[in-house]
């Protein structure tokens, strides 16, 4: 399939891919697009370099602005001062987070939905400047992002989209309690409302049971 088969309901994201020269999908991407574009979870064996970035960044966004032109209004929703994003990306290092962000940004170019960033081990200001003036897809490590949730700067009660990027490393860099606590966040108004997908190099047991435990009648994709 081509991403123009994909069933992108906007030209603005397909023009993005078209003007980002991503010609061919890559096989991750062809196997994860069209089961997130059915509204599945998913678990996902994916290496860096395999384009799994797209694979998810790609249905978050065009599920966003679907939300967007239904309700006919812009969620953003900072003007209570507190940040409800209704797409979350978890990942475990401020470069990976970085990376993810840009590549958010590129596709999201001119179709209103708007990405931050929000990592620690650098100052909290700017990050929060930027929550305040809207934010749609919200792309964070575990640690700042439980920290801006207890301050009172974010919640998740909107979440639809979840994605967890590298997971094994999140593991195995102890996130797995800050990891657990935000998507218990997710699950507090609606359990079972959003769809999620786990990108994972490996596969121990504790991420079959992270799998078990956050995904709900989930596609297993090994590519
Ligand atoms: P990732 O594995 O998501 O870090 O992506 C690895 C690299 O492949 C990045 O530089 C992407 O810009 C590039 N890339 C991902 N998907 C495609 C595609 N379908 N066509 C061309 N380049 C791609």
């Amino acid at each position: 399939t081509s991403f123009e088969e994909m069933g992108f309901s906007t030209n603005a994201l397909t023009d993005n891919i078209r003007r980002c020269k991503y010609v061919k999908p890559t096989p991750i991407q062809s196997y994860a697009i069209p089961v997130a574009m059915a509204g599945r979870d998913l678990m996902a064996c994916a290496q860096t370099g395999s384009g799994k970035t797209a694979a998810f960044c790609f249905p978050i966004i065009n599920g966003v602005m679907d939300m967007q032109r239904r309700k006919r209004i812009v969620n953003h929703s900072a003007a209570s001062g507190i940040a409800c994003p209704v797409a979350l990306i978890l990942a475990p290092t401020r470069e990976l987070s970085c990376q993810i962000h840009e590549v958010a940004k590129k596709f999201s170019y001119q179709t209103g939905v708007k990405v931050v960033v929000a990592y620690g081990g650098a100052s909290t200001v700017l990050q929060l400047r930027n929550l305040e003036k809207g934010v749609d897809i919200l792309v964070a490590t575990p640690g700042r992002l439980v920290d801006f949730i207890e301050r009172g700067k974010i919640s998740l009660r909107n979440v639809k989209y979840l994605a967890l990027d590298e997971a094994d490393r999140m593991l195995d860099m102890g996130f797995e309690r800050q990891v657990r606590k935000i998507v218990q966040q997710m699950e507090m108004p609606q359990p079972g409302a959003r769809q999620t997908m786990l990108f994972s190099a490996t596969f121990p047991a504790e991420i079959q049971k992270l799998a078990s435990d956050f995904l709900s009648n989930y596609i297993f994709l090994a590519a």
